[in-house]
C-alpha cells in the first residue's frame, strides 16, 4: 500500500492539468472581424433601431433562440444581471416574496432584494440538490409572486411539480440555468419550461464569452420588459409608447459585439462540450460507485445531467473518516489546473446556505425587510433548511476532474487517487482519532 500524499507520500500525479480551454481559431477570427469593423457595441439608450444592439448581438440572440426553440432571447452582460432583469420583468416589487434556493450562488437570492422584495428560502431535494417542490409549496404565502428555481450542478429541477404549484397559486417561474445549458427534463430543455430562463456565459461555465448571460422566454411581455431593463428603459417609454411602465427603470446590462461574436462560435460547441462532460462523469461514477460511502450523482428518470460539477454524497458512518479529511486526502494526490491555480477543482459542501450570510442574518436591506408594504415575517434561522445544511456541512463534495479536456489517462489517474485514499482509510482514521485526542 503506498503512502498518502497527505502524509508525505508520492502523489498519484504532480504535473499540473492543462487549462480547460474551448476558445479556438473560430472565436479569434470572429472577434478580429468585429474589431476590424470598429463597431464594438452598437447600442443606443434612446428609442431608435439600435436600442436592441448591433448585428452580432442580434445574430447571437437569433442563434440561441433557434437552438433552444424559444420565441425570444435577450443577451445581457451576465447571468446575475439577467436574474435582476427577470425579477423586474415579472413585476415583482415591495411587499412581495420570491421563493428561492439556499443552495446556489449569491445572486439567486439577492435578485428579489434589488426590487424591494423578500427572498424566502425553501429546502432542497437530497438527491439532486434543486428546490424540493414539497418545501416550495409549504413556503407559499399570499405574498408569493414567483418561484426562482436553480437547476444546480447540471441537473434539472422537478419541473412538472414546480409548474403544477405555479399554476395552482398563479406564480411566475424563473429558471436559473447557469449550470445546466442543454440539460433536459422529459424531453424539454431547461430554460424553456417556466416563464423565463437565464444562462451564464462566464468563464467557468460550459461555454463562455468571458462574461455574459442569455435570457430565454416565449412570453412577449417579459421579453419586452427585459429589453427595457437592459438598456435604460425609462428613457424610451414615450418614444416606444410603452403602456405598462412598472419596473421599467433600466440599467446597462448590454453585451458587446465581441462577446456576442465569441458566443456565436461557442454555441456551436455546446453539444460536444456537454456530451464530453457527461461521458467523463459517467466513466468516473461507474467506478467510484464501488466504494461504499461514496455516492455518485443521481440522475432522475427523464432527465439529463450536464455536470457543471461532479457532485457526490459522502457517508461518514460507512467510511469512518470525516468528509473533509477524505477530500483533503484525494486533493493531495492530484494537481491543480492551469489558470485555476488559486481555486482547487475539488471541494466540500458546494454552497453555504445563503440565509446564513450576514445580509440575511442582520436583515441589512431595509427597503425590503422594513418596507411598510411587507406584511410577512420571513425566517433566516439556522436550521431553516435542514437538507441544505446537512449537504453543505456534512455530505456533499464536488470535483471537476471530468472537464471536457480530461483524457482517459487523466480520468484513470483520478480513479487511482480515490482508490488509493480508500485503501488508506485506516491511516486516516488513526490520524483523525490522534487529532481528536490532541484537541
Ligand atoms: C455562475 C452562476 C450565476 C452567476 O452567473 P454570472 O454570469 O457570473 O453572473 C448565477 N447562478 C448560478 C447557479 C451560477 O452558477
Amino acid at each position: 500500500m503506498s503512502k498518502l500524499a497527505l502524509f508525505g507520500g508520492k502523489p498519484v500525479r504532480t504535473e499540473i492539468y492543462p487549462h480547460s480551454n474551448s476558445i479556438g481559431e473560430e472565436e479569434k477570427r470572429a472577434v478580429i472581424k468585429v474589431l476590424e469593423s470598429g463597431n464594438l457595441s452598437q447600442y443606443v439608450g434612446s428609442w431608435n433601431d439600435d436600442f436592441y444592439g448591433g448585428p452580432t448581438v442580434r445574430q447571437f440572440e437569433k442563434d440561441w433562440s433557434g437552438f433552444f426553440g424559444v420565441k425570444h432571447t435577450i443577451a445581457v452582460n451576465s447571468n446575475t444581471s439577467g436574474l435582476y432583469a427577470c425579477i423586474g420583468a415579472c413585476d415583482i416589487g415591495p411587499g412581495d416574496e420570491v421563493i428561492v434556493s439556499p443552495y446556489t450562488m449569491t445572486a439567486g437570492a439577492i435578485a428579489p432584494l434589488i426590487y424591494g422584495a423578500v427572498p424566502v428560502f425553501a429546502d432542497i431535494d437530497e438527491d439532486i440538490f434543486c428546490l424540493d417542490p414539497k418545501s416550495i409549496e409549504a413556503n407559499i404565502t399570499p405574498r408569493t409572486k414567483a418561484i426562482l428555481v436553480v437547476h444546480i450542478c447540471g441537473h434539472p429541477t422537478d419541473m412538472d411539480e414546480v409548474m403544477r404549484i405555479a399554476s395552482k397559486y398563479k406564480l411566475k417561474v424563473i429558471e436559473d440555468c447557469a449550470q445546466s445549458p442543454n440539460a433536459e427534463y422529459k424531453g424539454r430543455k431547461v430554460g424553456t419550461i417556466g416563464d423565463v430562463g437565464i444562462f451564464s456565459l462566464n468563464y467557468h461555465k460550459h461555454i463562455h464569452t468571458g462574461e455574459g448571460g442569455m435570457i430565454t422566454t416565449n412570453n412577449d411581455t417579459i421579453a419586452e420588459k427585459v429589453q427595457l431593463i437592459r438598456n435604460h428603459g425609462e428613457a424610451v417609454v414615450e418614444g416606444k409608447k410603452t403602456k405598462d411602465i412598472y419596473n421599467t427603470f433600466g440599467f446597462n446590462y448590454r453585451m458587446t459585439e465581441m462577446e456576442a461574436a465569441v458566443g456565436i462560435e461557442q454555441l456551436k460547441k455546446l453539444v460536444p462540450l456537454v456530451n464530453k462532460r457527461i461521458e467523463n462523469a459517467n466513466y468516473l461514477s461507474e467506478r467510484l460507485r464501488e466504494l461504499p460511502g461514496i455516492i455518485p450523482p443521481v440522475v432522475k428518470e427523464g432527465c439529463t445531467h450536464v455536470y457543471y460539477m461532479h457532485t457526490f454524497k459522502y457517508k461518514k458512518e460507512i467510511t469512518g473518516v470525516s468528509r473533509n479529511l477524505f477530500v483533503d486526502a484525494v486533493k493531495a494526490e492530484l494537481p491543480l489546473m492551469r489558470l485555476r491555480e488559486t481555486t482547487p477543482i475539488m471541494g466540500v459542501g458546494f454552497a453555504p446556505p445563503l440565509y446564513l450570510q450576514p445580509i440575511y442574518q442582520q436583515r441589512l436591506h431595509k427597503c425590503s425587510f422594513n418596507c411598510p408594504r411587507y406584511e410577512g415575517e420571513v425566517s433566516y434561522e439556522r436550521g431553516l433548511c435542514p437538507v441544505a445544511e446537512k449537504m453543505y456541512f456534512e455530505e456533499v463534495f464536488t470535483h471537476e476532474y471530468m472537464r471536457p479536456t480530461f483524457t482517459k489517462k487523466e480520468l484513470d489517474e483520478v480513479l487511482t487517487a480515490y482508490f488509493k485514499v480508500y485503501e488508506n482509510l485506516d491511516e486516516l482514521k488513526k490520524h483523525e482519532s490522534k487529532n481528536a485526542v490532541a484537541n
